[in-house]
């Protein structure tokens, strides 16, 4: 595992600039290696699925620091707008849940009075324990098959819309089988 400084510093690179999140993002990922026991994911690629809550600052350090990503399916989102995330060892079935403690935010403030807010939160979130930042629970995750970085399935056709569909995500509506939007879950609409 490199030191908080280097990741800082590849962190800051990939996510455009340093801040608190980046701080708390390295941290929490840190922990939630060191707890699976997993020293290296640059080594071990296909060990490692990250579940995050967020889509923040922390959520690119917490990706970075993992080494999961969106296109390699290593990262998984689930938009419940909480700071925390779920490292999964594939290897073996074992997963902690790493959430930022709800106290964290003000103990880091308070403890740089003198410093402007950022600059103060920054350097607490380097500074104090693992304890004091962060809850930690084992918990068990179902990576369903198709959720699995590497999985291959057949790719069906939506009957309305045309478009090819992968990784089992079509849905059956009376009788057809359809992609998710055809069958109503539209995020956008036609114009
Ligand atoms: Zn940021
Ligand atoms: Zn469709």
């Amino acid at each position: 595992m490199k030191t908080l400084a280097e990741y800082l510093d590849l962190a800051t690179q990939a996510h455009g600039h340093l801040c608190a999140g980046q701080v708390l993002g390295v941290r929490l990922a840190m922990l939630g290696l060191r707890e699976l026991g997993i020293d290296d994911p640059t080594a071990e690629r296909k060990r490692l699925v990250t579940y995050v809550e967020i889509d923040r600052c922390v959520t690119d350090a917490v990706a970075l620091v993992a080494n999961c990503r969106l296109g390699k399916r290593a990262l998984k989102f689930r938009d419940w707008g909480k700071v925390a995330a779920t490292f999964v060892d594939l290897k073996n079935g074992r997963a902690v849940r790493i959430a930022a403690k709800e106290s964290s935010k003000q103990t880091a403030r308070e403890m740089f009075p003198g410093l402007e807010k950022e600059a103060g939160q920054q350097k607490a979130y380097a500074q104090l324990s693992d304890d004091v930042l962060f809850d930690k629970q084992w918990v068990k995750v179902k990576v369903a098959p198709e959720d699995l970085p590497g999985f291959k399935g057949p790719r069906v056709v939506c009957a309305q819309c045309g478009e090819g569909i992968n990784f089992n995500r079509e849905v059956l509506v009376n009788g057809r089988t359809l992609c998710r939007s055809c069958a109503g879950e539209r995020y956008y609409e036609r114009l």
